[in-house]
Protein backbone atom coordinates (compact mmCIF):
# COMPACT_ATOMS: atom_id res chain seq x y z
CA UNK A 1 0.00 0.00 0.00
CA UNK A 2 1.49 3.83 -0.84
CA UNK A 3 1.46 6.43 1.00
CA UNK A 4 -1.22 9.37 -0.25
CA UNK A 5 -0.08 12.79 0.04
CA UNK A 6 -0.82 16.37 -1.13
CA UNK A 7 1.49 19.22 -2.43
CA UNK A 8 1.54 20.83 0.98
CA UNK A 9 2.09 17.67 3.09
CA UNK A 10 5.53 16.16 1.71
CA UNK A 11 6.55 12.91 3.65
CA UNK A 12 10.14 12.36 4.28
CA UNK A 13 12.21 11.88 1.75
CA UNK A 14 14.44 8.48 2.31
CA UNK A 15 15.00 6.32 -0.02
CA UNK A 16 17.58 7.02 -3.02
CA UNK A 17 15.51 5.19 -5.72
CA UNK A 18 11.70 6.23 -3.97
CA UNK A 19 8.96 6.75 -6.60
CA UNK A 20 6.22 9.22 -6.40
CA UNK A 21 3.12 9.70 -8.55
CA UNK A 22 1.59 13.07 -9.21
CA UNK A 23 -1.56 13.08 -10.70
CA UNK A 24 -4.78 14.99 -10.88
CA UNK A 25 -3.18 18.02 -11.92
CA UNK A 26 -1.58 20.41 -14.93
CA UNK A 27 1.93 19.13 -15.60
CA UNK A 28 3.70 21.38 -17.62
CA UNK A 29 6.12 19.68 -19.86
CA UNK A 30 6.89 19.66 -23.46
CA UNK A 31 6.71 15.87 -23.75
CA UNK A 32 3.10 16.04 -23.43
CA UNK A 33 1.08 19.50 -23.57
CA UNK A 34 -2.17 17.37 -21.93
CA UNK A 35 -0.30 15.90 -19.33
CA UNK A 36 -1.76 15.70 -16.37
CA UNK A 37 0.70 13.33 -13.67
CA UNK A 38 4.14 12.55 -13.85
CA UNK A 39 6.13 10.03 -11.90
CA UNK A 40 9.30 10.69 -10.03
CA UNK A 41 11.97 8.11 -9.52
CA UNK A 42 14.97 9.39 -7.16
CA UNK A 43 16.50 12.14 -8.17
CA UNK A 44 15.11 12.24 -11.35
CA UNK A 45 11.40 12.14 -13.71
CA UNK A 46 10.78 8.90 -14.63
CA UNK A 47 7.71 9.32 -17.03
CA UNK A 48 4.93 12.24 -17.62
CA UNK A 49 1.38 11.43 -19.33
CA UNK A 50 -2.09 11.42 -18.71
CA UNK A 51 -4.57 10.22 -16.37
CA UNK A 52 -5.56 6.71 -17.84
CA UNK A 53 -1.67 5.91 -17.97
CA UNK A 54 -1.21 6.95 -14.75
CA UNK A 55 -3.74 4.11 -13.59
CA UNK A 56 -1.21 1.54 -14.33
CA UNK A 57 1.86 3.28 -11.91
CA UNK A 58 -0.47 3.68 -9.12
CA UNK A 59 0.06 0.67 -7.13
CA UNK A 60 3.96 0.42 -7.56
CA UNK A 61 4.72 4.23 -6.39
CA UNK A 62 6.06 4.12 -3.20
CA UNK A 63 3.67 7.65 -2.85
CA UNK A 64 0.87 9.21 -4.48
CA UNK A 65 0.50 13.12 -4.30
CA UNK A 66 -3.17 14.25 -5.59
CA UNK A 67 -2.19 17.40 -7.00
CA UNK A 68 -6.00 18.32 -6.84
CA UNK A 69 -5.59 20.58 -9.72
CA UNK A 70 -2.61 22.09 -9.21
CA UNK A 71 0.58 23.30 -11.89
CA UNK A 72 3.56 21.42 -11.44
CA UNK A 73 5.91 23.47 -13.24
CA UNK A 74 9.45 22.80 -13.55
CA UNK A 75 11.53 25.05 -10.22
CA UNK A 76 12.78 28.15 -11.30
CA UNK A 77 16.51 29.35 -11.78
CA UNK A 78 17.44 33.11 -10.66
CA UNK A 79 20.72 33.42 -12.75
CA UNK A 80 21.72 36.54 -10.71
CA UNK A 81 21.51 36.58 -6.67
CA UNK A 82 23.60 37.81 -4.10
CA UNK A 83 22.64 35.30 -1.49
CA UNK A 84 24.20 36.77 1.89
CA UNK A 85 23.09 40.82 0.81
CA UNK A 86 19.44 39.00 0.44
CA UNK A 87 19.30 37.22 3.82
CA UNK A 88 20.91 40.46 5.03
CA UNK A 89 18.18 42.57 3.67
CA UNK A 90 15.52 39.92 4.90
CA UNK A 91 16.90 39.82 8.16
CA UNK A 92 18.62 43.32 8.53
CA UNK A 93 17.44 46.88 7.75
CA UNK A 94 15.57 47.16 4.69
CA UNK A 95 15.28 51.39 3.83
CA UNK A 96 13.36 50.17 0.46
CA UNK A 97 10.17 51.29 2.23
CA UNK A 98 11.53 54.38 3.73
CA UNK A 99 8.92 57.03 2.23
CA UNK A 100 11.25 59.77 3.18
CA UNK A 101 15.20 61.18 4.89
CA UNK A 102 13.06 61.07 8.35
CA UNK A 103 11.40 57.85 8.02
CA UNK A 104 14.71 56.19 7.24
CA UNK A 105 16.90 58.17 9.93
CA UNK A 106 14.24 57.02 12.28
CA UNK A 107 14.31 53.32 11.33
CA UNK A 108 17.98 53.50 11.26
CA UNK A 109 17.88 54.93 14.78
CA UNK A 110 15.12 51.89 15.77
CA UNK A 111 17.16 49.03 14.42
CA UNK A 112 20.09 50.50 15.80
CA UNK A 113 19.00 50.39 19.40
CA UNK A 114 17.79 46.71 18.78
CA UNK A 115 21.09 45.27 17.79
CA UNK A 116 23.36 46.32 20.53
CA UNK A 117 26.04 43.75 19.97
CA UNK A 118 26.15 43.91 16.35
CA UNK A 119 30.14 44.86 15.78
CA UNK A 120 28.88 46.49 11.95
CA UNK A 121 24.98 47.43 11.47
CA UNK A 122 24.18 46.31 7.79
CA UNK A 123 21.26 48.31 5.75
CA UNK A 124 20.45 48.52 2.25
CA UNK A 125 17.62 49.47 -0.05
CA UNK A 126 17.51 53.07 0.65
CA UNK A 127 16.77 55.42 -3.12
CA UNK A 128 16.00 59.04 -1.98
CA UNK A 129 14.90 60.26 -5.63
CA UNK A 130 10.98 60.27 -4.71
CA UNK A 131 12.11 61.55 -1.09
CA UNK A 132 10.51 64.75 -0.38
CA UNK A 133 13.23 66.34 1.01
CA UNK A 134 15.09 65.28 -2.40
CA UNK A 135 18.43 64.83 -0.78
CA UNK A 136 20.02 61.67 1.53
CA UNK A 137 20.78 61.32 4.76
CA UNK A 138 23.83 63.26 5.64
CA UNK A 139 26.99 61.60 7.45
CA UNK A 140 26.49 63.68 10.81
CA UNK A 141 22.81 62.86 10.47
CA UNK A 142 23.97 59.35 10.27
CA UNK A 143 26.49 58.98 12.91
CA UNK A 144 23.82 60.90 15.25
CA UNK A 145 21.32 57.67 14.61
CA UNK A 146 23.86 54.95 15.27
CA UNK A 147 25.19 56.66 18.15
CA UNK A 148 28.74 56.81 16.49
CA UNK A 149 28.80 53.29 15.21
CA UNK A 150 29.95 51.82 12.37
CA UNK A 151 26.83 51.47 9.38
CA UNK A 152 26.95 50.36 6.12
CA UNK A 153 24.09 51.04 3.60
CA UNK A 154 23.95 50.11 0.24
CA UNK A 155 21.91 52.21 -1.85
CA UNK A 156 18.80 50.15 -3.98
CA UNK A 157 20.85 49.16 -7.25
CA UNK A 158 23.93 48.66 -4.59
CA UNK A 159 25.96 50.26 -6.56
CA UNK A 160 26.96 52.79 -4.16
CA UNK A 161 26.89 53.88 -0.32
CA UNK A 162 26.06 55.87 2.48
CA UNK A 163 28.38 55.39 5.51
CA UNK A 164 28.99 56.86 9.11
CA UNK A 165 32.47 58.47 10.18
CA UNK A 166 33.18 55.00 12.31
CA UNK A 167 32.91 52.55 9.46
CA UNK A 168 35.31 55.61 7.23
CA UNK A 169 37.63 54.98 10.50
CA UNK A 170 37.77 51.18 9.91
CA UNK A 171 39.34 51.97 6.65
CA UNK A 172 42.34 53.02 6.22
CA UNK A 173 42.83 56.01 3.27
CA UNK A 174 39.13 55.24 2.05
CA UNK A 175 39.22 59.36 1.27
CA UNK A 176 42.32 58.90 -1.04
CA UNK A 177 40.20 56.18 -3.12
CA UNK A 178 38.66 57.00 -6.45
CA UNK A 179 34.81 57.34 -5.72
CA UNK A 180 35.31 59.01 -2.29
CA UNK A 181 33.53 62.53 -2.48
CA UNK A 182 33.05 64.17 1.12
CA UNK A 183 28.88 63.94 1.85
CA UNK A 184 28.00 61.89 -1.37
CA UNK A 185 27.52 58.19 -1.78
CA UNK A 186 30.81 56.27 -2.27
CA UNK A 187 31.09 54.54 -5.34
CA UNK A 188 33.62 52.78 -7.22
CA UNK A 189 36.71 51.84 -5.44
CA UNK A 190 35.96 53.49 -1.98
CA UNK A 191 32.68 51.72 -1.89
CA UNK A 192 33.95 48.59 -2.14
CA UNK A 193 36.63 48.93 0.23
CA UNK A 194 33.61 49.84 2.75
CA UNK A 195 31.78 47.09 1.55
CA UNK A 196 35.03 44.55 2.25
CA UNK A 197 35.32 45.82 5.57
CA UNK A 198 31.55 46.13 6.26
CA UNK A 199 31.03 42.14 5.22
CA UNK A 200 34.30 41.59 6.81
CA UNK A 201 32.80 42.40 10.27
CA UNK A 202 30.31 39.96 10.07
CA UNK A 203 30.45 36.84 12.43
CA UNK A 204 30.47 33.81 11.00
CA UNK A 205 26.78 33.23 12.58
CA UNK A 206 25.52 36.93 11.52
CA UNK A 207 26.38 35.45 8.17
CA UNK A 208 25.36 31.55 8.01
CA UNK A 209 21.28 33.20 9.51
CA UNK A 210 21.28 35.54 6.34
CA UNK A 211 22.29 33.04 3.47
CA UNK A 212 20.14 30.27 5.46
CA UNK A 213 17.00 32.95 4.78
CA UNK A 214 17.62 33.84 1.84
CA UNK A 215 17.76 30.32 0.66
CA UNK A 216 14.46 29.49 2.26
CA UNK A 217 12.91 32.31 1.02
CA UNK A 218 14.10 31.69 -2.42
CA UNK A 219 12.27 28.07 -2.32
CA UNK A 220 9.51 29.25 -0.76
CA UNK A 221 8.76 31.01 -4.15
CA UNK A 222 9.77 27.95 -6.09
CA UNK A 223 13.16 28.40 -7.11
CA UNK A 224 15.26 25.44 -7.41
CA UNK A 225 18.04 26.89 -8.43
CA UNK A 226 20.21 30.38 -8.17
CA UNK A 227 23.25 31.30 -9.64
CA UNK A 228 25.39 33.40 -6.48
CA UNK A 229 27.57 36.26 -8.01
CA UNK A 230 30.29 36.67 -5.99
CA UNK A 231 33.61 38.24 -5.86
CA UNK A 232 36.23 39.78 -3.98
CA UNK A 233 35.17 43.08 -3.97
CA UNK A 234 31.46 42.14 -3.18
CA UNK A 235 31.41 39.97 -0.40
CA UNK A 236 34.74 37.86 -0.02
CA UNK A 237 36.37 34.30 -0.21
CA UNK A 238 35.24 33.10 3.31
CA UNK A 239 31.35 34.19 2.41
CA UNK A 240 31.68 32.41 -1.09
CA UNK A 241 32.59 29.07 0.24
CA UNK A 242 30.79 29.20 3.56
CA UNK A 243 27.93 29.61 1.12
CA UNK A 244 28.70 26.76 -1.21
CA UNK A 245 29.15 24.39 1.82
CA UNK A 246 25.79 25.35 3.33
CA UNK A 247 24.08 24.50 0.17
CA UNK A 248 25.56 21.18 0.45
CA UNK A 249 24.72 20.44 3.55
CA UNK A 250 20.92 21.31 4.19
CA UNK A 251 17.82 20.36 1.69
CA UNK A 252 17.62 24.02 -0.64
CA UNK A 253 18.11 25.20 -3.60
CA UNK A 254 20.96 24.29 -5.70
CA UNK A 255 23.67 27.06 -5.65
CA UNK A 256 26.08 27.74 -8.83
CA UNK A 257 28.63 30.02 -7.52
CA UNK A 258 30.25 32.37 -9.97
CA UNK A 259 33.61 34.34 -8.81
CA UNK A 260 34.02 37.67 -10.25
CA UNK A 261 37.64 38.14 -10.54
CA UNK A 262 40.18 39.27 -13.00
CA UNK A 263 41.93 36.11 -14.13
CA UNK A 264 44.64 37.04 -16.52
CA UNK A 265 46.12 33.46 -17.14
CA UNK A 266 44.69 29.89 -17.17
CA UNK A 267 46.47 29.49 -13.96
CA UNK A 268 44.20 31.94 -12.37
CA UNK A 269 41.62 30.85 -13.90
CA UNK A 270 42.42 27.24 -12.61
CA UNK A 271 42.51 28.54 -8.60
CA UNK A 272 38.96 30.41 -9.38
CA UNK A 273 37.40 26.58 -10.24
CA UNK A 274 39.32 25.64 -6.93
CA UNK A 275 37.38 27.94 -5.12
CA UNK A 276 34.10 26.02 -6.03
CA UNK A 277 33.05 28.47 -8.97
CA UNK A 278 31.46 27.07 -12.11
CA UNK A 279 32.58 30.35 -13.67
CA UNK A 280 34.78 33.26 -13.54
CA UNK A 281 31.75 35.19 -14.45
CA UNK A 282 29.12 37.06 -12.77
CA UNK A 283 29.74 40.30 -10.92
CA UNK A 284 33.00 41.10 -12.33
CA UNK A 285 32.83 44.62 -13.23
CA UNK A 286 32.99 46.45 -16.79
CA UNK A 287 31.37 49.44 -15.40
CA UNK A 288 28.73 50.41 -12.76
CA UNK A 289 24.83 51.02 -13.34
CA UNK A 290 22.43 53.67 -14.37
CA UNK A 291 20.82 54.91 -11.32
CA UNK A 292 24.47 55.55 -9.50
CA UNK A 293 25.81 56.99 -13.25
CA UNK A 294 28.18 54.81 -13.24
CA UNK A 295 27.46 52.73 -16.15
CA UNK A 296 29.82 53.17 -18.74
CA UNK A 297 28.21 55.13 -22.20
CA UNK A 298 29.41 56.15 -25.51
CA UNK A 299 27.33 59.46 -24.97
CA UNK A 300 27.53 61.60 -21.96
CA UNK A 301 24.11 61.11 -19.35
CA UNK A 302 21.36 63.46 -19.87
CA UNK A 303 21.53 64.46 -15.91
CA UNK A 304 25.56 64.40 -15.93
CA UNK A 305 27.92 65.96 -17.70
CA UNK A 306 30.20 62.53 -18.38
CA UNK A 307 29.94 59.48 -19.61
CA UNK A 308 30.20 57.00 -16.74
CA UNK A 309 33.21 54.51 -15.34
CA UNK A 310 34.95 51.68 -16.81
CA UNK A 311 36.43 49.30 -14.79
CA UNK A 312 37.88 47.30 -17.25
CA UNK A 313 39.11 48.00 -21.02
CA UNK A 314 38.37 46.03 -23.95
CA UNK A 315 42.42 44.66 -23.47
CA UNK A 316 41.35 43.38 -20.32
CA UNK A 317 38.26 41.54 -21.41
CA UNK A 318 40.13 40.00 -23.88
CA UNK A 319 43.04 38.52 -21.75
CA UNK A 320 40.32 37.71 -19.06
CA UNK A 321 37.93 35.40 -21.95
CA UNK A 322 41.20 33.63 -23.36
CA UNK A 323 42.43 33.00 -20.33
CA UNK A 324 39.28 31.42 -19.04
CA UNK A 325 38.42 29.51 -22.27
CA UNK A 326 42.50 27.84 -22.46
CA UNK A 327 41.40 26.75 -19.13
CA UNK A 328 37.92 25.04 -19.70
CA UNK A 329 35.99 27.71 -17.41
CA UNK A 330 33.19 30.00 -18.17
CA UNK A 331 33.89 33.88 -18.06
CA UNK A 332 31.70 36.97 -18.33
CA UNK A 333 31.17 40.34 -16.67
CA UNK A 334 28.84 42.60 -15.70
CA UNK A 335 28.18 44.85 -18.46
CA UNK A 336 24.80 47.54 -18.41
CA UNK A 337 26.39 50.39 -20.70
CA UNK A 338 26.70 50.58 -24.30
CA UNK A 339 30.34 51.61 -24.22
CA UNK A 340 31.06 48.63 -21.64
CA UNK A 341 29.49 46.19 -23.96
CA UNK A 342 31.54 47.47 -27.00
CA UNK A 343 34.22 46.31 -24.73
CA UNK A 344 32.56 43.07 -24.27
CA UNK A 345 31.83 42.80 -27.91
CA UNK A 346 35.29 43.84 -28.92
CA UNK A 347 37.06 41.85 -26.15
CA UNK A 348 35.66 38.33 -26.65
CA UNK A 349 35.77 39.25 -30.82
CA UNK A 350 39.97 39.51 -30.01
CA UNK A 351 39.71 36.19 -27.76
CA UNK A 352 38.25 34.02 -30.20
CA UNK A 353 40.94 35.47 -33.00
CA UNK A 354 43.38 33.77 -30.51
CA UNK A 355 41.81 30.71 -29.10
CA UNK A 356 39.39 29.90 -31.82
CA UNK A 357 36.14 31.09 -32.53
CA UNK A 358 34.74 27.44 -32.05
CA UNK A 359 36.66 26.92 -28.41
CA UNK A 360 34.52 30.77 -27.46
CA UNK A 361 31.06 29.48 -28.68
CA UNK A 362 31.44 25.88 -26.63
CA UNK A 363 32.20 27.96 -23.38
CA UNK A 364 29.22 30.03 -23.71
CA UNK A 365 30.10 32.94 -21.54
CA UNK A 366 28.55 34.75 -20.29
CA UNK A 367 27.11 38.89 -19.64
CA UNK A 368 25.41 40.06 -16.43
CA UNK A 369 22.75 42.63 -17.36
CA UNK A 370 23.54 43.81 -21.14
CA UNK A 371 21.05 46.47 -20.22
CA UNK A 372 21.95 48.47 -23.69
CA UNK A 373 22.59 45.84 -26.06
CA UNK A 374 21.85 47.09 -29.78
CA UNK A 375 23.22 47.07 -33.19
CA UNK A 376 26.70 45.90 -33.57
CA UNK A 377 26.68 44.30 -29.78
CA UNK A 378 23.74 42.84 -30.55
CA UNK A 379 24.39 40.71 -33.43
CA UNK A 380 28.29 40.24 -32.03
CA UNK A 381 26.29 38.31 -28.65
CA UNK A 382 24.38 36.06 -31.43
CA UNK A 383 27.89 35.57 -33.10
CA UNK A 384 29.96 34.63 -30.18
CA UNK A 385 26.92 32.51 -28.61
CA UNK A 386 27.06 34.86 -25.52
CA UNK A 387 24.33 34.06 -23.02
CA UNK A 388 22.47 37.63 -21.75
CA UNK A 389 21.59 37.07 -17.79
CA UNK A 390 19.46 39.41 -17.45
CA UNK A 391 16.78 41.28 -14.86
CA UNK A 392 13.27 42.28 -16.07
CA UNK A 393 12.17 43.83 -12.71
CA UNK A 394 14.54 46.42 -13.20
CA UNK A 395 12.53 47.35 -16.50
CA UNK A 396 9.45 46.90 -14.11
CA UNK A 397 11.07 49.46 -12.01
CA UNK A 398 13.06 51.55 -13.65
CA UNK A 399 12.06 51.87 -17.64
CA UNK A 400 9.07 53.74 -18.94
CA UNK A 401 8.76 57.04 -20.09
CA UNK A 402 9.38 58.61 -16.91
CA UNK A 403 11.11 56.15 -14.94
CA UNK A 404 14.82 56.34 -14.16
CA UNK A 405 16.62 55.40 -17.18
CA UNK A 406 14.84 58.14 -19.02
CA UNK A 407 15.66 60.47 -16.23
CA UNK A 408 19.49 59.25 -16.61
CA UNK A 409 19.39 58.79 -20.61
CA UNK A 410 16.48 60.78 -21.76
CA UNK A 411 13.30 59.27 -22.92
CA UNK A 412 14.42 58.42 -26.42
CA UNK A 413 17.91 56.39 -25.17
CA UNK A 414 15.82 54.57 -22.35
CA UNK A 415 13.66 53.20 -25.10
CA UNK A 416 16.26 51.11 -26.32
CA UNK A 417 16.97 49.62 -22.96
CA UNK A 418 16.66 45.66 -22.28
CA UNK A 419 15.74 44.52 -25.92
CA UNK A 420 14.06 40.78 -24.91
CA UNK A 421 12.49 40.23 -28.31
CA UNK A 422 15.42 41.24 -30.34
CA UNK A 423 17.62 40.02 -28.39
CA UNK A 424 15.36 36.56 -28.72
CA UNK A 425 14.48 37.28 -32.37
CA UNK A 426 18.95 37.15 -32.99
CA UNK A 427 19.03 33.96 -31.15
CA UNK A 428 20.61 35.34 -27.87
CA UNK A 429 20.40 32.56 -24.96
CA UNK A 430 18.54 34.54 -22.17
CA UNK A 431 19.09 33.82 -18.28
CA UNK A 432 16.41 35.24 -16.09
CA UNK A 433 16.91 36.69 -12.56
CA UNK A 434 16.82 39.41 -9.93
CA UNK A 435 20.54 40.44 -8.97
CA UNK A 436 18.72 40.16 -5.40
CA UNK A 437 18.37 42.11 -3.53
CA UNK A 438 18.63 44.71 -5.92
CA UNK A 439 14.85 43.81 -7.01
CA UNK A 440 13.39 41.48 -4.95
CA UNK A 441 13.62 37.55 -5.34
CA UNK A 442 10.20 36.74 -7.62
CA UNK A 443 10.25 34.09 -10.55
CA UNK A 444 6.27 35.16 -11.96
CA UNK A 445 6.88 38.65 -11.14
CA UNK A 446 10.22 38.13 -13.38
CA UNK A 447 8.05 36.77 -16.28
CA UNK A 448 5.32 38.88 -16.21
CA UNK A 449 8.03 41.94 -16.12
CA UNK A 450 9.05 40.14 -19.20
CA UNK A 451 6.20 39.59 -21.24
CA UNK A 452 4.84 43.00 -20.33
CA UNK A 453 8.05 45.11 -20.81
CA UNK A 454 7.26 49.09 -20.23
CA UNK A 455 8.50 49.64 -23.74
CA UNK A 456 5.91 47.33 -25.49
CA UNK A 457 8.27 46.58 -28.71
CA UNK A 458 10.55 44.79 -26.29
CA UNK A 459 7.64 42.12 -25.05
CA UNK A 460 8.59 38.59 -25.28
CA UNK A 461 5.37 36.01 -24.69
CA UNK A 462 5.10 34.44 -21.20
CA UNK A 463 6.10 31.19 -22.58
CA UNK A 464 9.42 32.58 -23.80
CA UNK A 465 9.99 34.32 -20.53
CA UNK A 466 9.03 30.96 -18.50
CA UNK A 467 11.43 29.36 -20.87
CA UNK A 468 13.73 31.59 -20.04
CA UNK A 469 14.08 31.40 -16.20
CA UNK A 470 13.61 27.79 -16.04
CA UNK A 471 15.86 26.35 -19.15
CA UNK A 472 17.85 29.38 -19.68
CA UNK A 473 19.43 29.09 -16.37
CA UNK A 474 20.34 25.53 -16.72
CA UNK A 475 21.83 26.23 -20.44
CA UNK A 476 23.34 29.42 -19.05
CA UNK A 477 25.90 27.12 -16.85
CA UNK A 478 26.33 24.41 -19.84
CA UNK A 479 23.64 22.10 -18.82
CA UNK A 480 20.94 21.36 -21.80
CA UNK A 481 18.95 18.44 -19.46
CA UNK A 482 17.41 20.14 -17.22
CA UNK A 483 14.65 23.33 -16.60
CA UNK A 484 11.99 20.95 -18.22
CA UNK A 485 9.66 18.09 -17.45
CA UNK A 486 11.08 15.43 -19.41
CA UNK A 487 11.80 11.86 -18.50
CA UNK A 488 15.11 11.46 -17.86
CA UNK A 489 15.84 15.42 -16.08
CA UNK A 490 16.55 16.48 -13.14
CA UNK A 491 13.67 16.09 -10.75
CA UNK A 492 13.85 20.04 -9.92
CA UNK A 493 10.16 20.82 -9.80
CA UNK A 494 7.35 23.38 -8.22
CA UNK A 495 3.20 22.32 -7.20
CA UNK A 496 1.45 25.56 -7.70
CA UNK A 497 -2.19 26.63 -6.83
CA UNK A 498 -3.03 29.13 -10.24
CA UNK A 499 -5.90 29.94 -11.90
CA UNK A 500 -6.72 28.51 -15.62
CA UNK A 501 -3.72 28.27 -17.94
CA UNK A 502 -3.44 30.19 -20.90
CA UNK A 503 -0.83 31.26 -24.24
CA UNK A 504 -0.25 34.88 -23.36
CA UNK A 505 1.55 36.63 -26.46
CA UNK A 506 2.41 39.99 -26.98
CA UNK A 507 0.50 39.76 -30.08
CA UNK A 508 -3.21 39.24 -29.66
CA UNK A 509 -2.87 37.41 -33.05
CA UNK A 510 -0.94 34.83 -32.20
CA UNK A 511 -2.72 34.44 -28.91
CA UNK A 512 -5.84 33.84 -31.05
CA UNK A 513 -4.96 30.43 -32.74
CA UNK A 514 -2.11 29.24 -30.08
CA UNK A 515 -4.83 29.42 -26.89
CA UNK A 516 -6.68 26.91 -28.98
CA UNK A 517 -6.31 23.61 -26.85
CA UNK A 518 -5.63 22.06 -30.82
CA UNK A 519 -2.32 24.22 -31.21
CA UNK A 520 -0.49 21.57 -28.38
CA UNK A 521 1.07 24.40 -26.68
CA UNK A 522 1.02 24.08 -22.61
CA UNK A 523 -0.09 26.89 -21.01
CA UNK A 524 0.61 28.65 -18.17
CA UNK A 525 -0.96 31.03 -15.40
CA UNK A 526 -2.55 35.02 -16.76
CA UNK A 527 0.29 36.94 -15.42
CA UNK A 528 -2.00 40.41 -16.63
CA UNK A 529 -0.89 43.21 -14.74
CA UNK A 530 -3.10 42.94 -11.80
CA UNK A 531 -3.54 39.03 -12.13
CA UNK A 532 -3.21 37.43 -8.73
CA UNK A 533 0.28 35.58 -8.87
CA UNK A 534 0.47 31.89 -8.67
CA UNK A 535 1.06 30.76 -4.48
CA UNK A 536 4.10 27.72 -4.53
CA UNK A 537 2.50 24.74 -2.84
CA UNK A 538 5.50 22.54 -2.94
CA UNK A 539 9.56 22.81 -4.64
CA UNK A 540 11.30 20.15 -5.10
CA UNK A 541 14.85 19.49 -5.83
CA UNK A 542 16.69 16.33 -6.92
CA UNK A 543 13.29 14.65 -5.65
CA UNK A 544 14.07 15.82 -2.14
CA UNK A 545 10.72 18.37 -0.99
CA UNK A 546 12.82 21.58 0.17
CA UNK A 547 9.49 23.22 0.64
CA UNK A 548 6.13 22.75 1.77
CA UNK A 549 3.38 25.41 2.04
CA UNK A 550 1.69 25.16 6.04
CA UNK A 551 -1.85 25.62 3.98
CA UNK A 552 -3.74 25.19 1.39
CA UNK A 553 -6.17 28.25 0.53
CA UNK A 554 -7.52 27.61 -3.21
ZN1 LIG B 1 24.87 41.63 -9.17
Amino acid sequence: MNQRTTPEAAPEQTAAQRTVLLRGGEVHSPADPFATAMVVQGEHIAWVGSEGAADSFADAVDEVCHLDGALVTPAFTDAHVHTTATGLALTGLDLSAARSLDDALARIRRYAADRPGDRVLLGHGWDATGWPEGRHPGRAELDEATGGRPLYLSRIDVHSALVTTALLDAVPGVTELPGYAGELPLTRDAHHAVRKTAYGSLTPAQRADAQRAALDHAAALGIGALHECAGPDISGEEDFTALLRLAESRPGPRVFGYWGEFAGSPRQARRIRELGAVGAAGDLCIDGSLGSHTAHLTEPYADAPHTGTAHLDTAAVTAHVAACTEAGLQAGFHAIGDAALESVADGVAAAAERVGPDRIRAARHRIEHAEMLHGRTLAAFADLALTASVQPAFDAAWGGEDGMYALRLGASRARTLNPYAAMLRAGIPLALGTDSPVTPLGPWETVRAAAFHRTPEHRISVRGAFTAHTRGGWRAIGRDDAGVLVPGAPADYAVWSAGPLLVQTPDSRVAGWSTDPRSGTPGLPDLSPGAPLPRCLRTVVAGRTIHAAAERVM
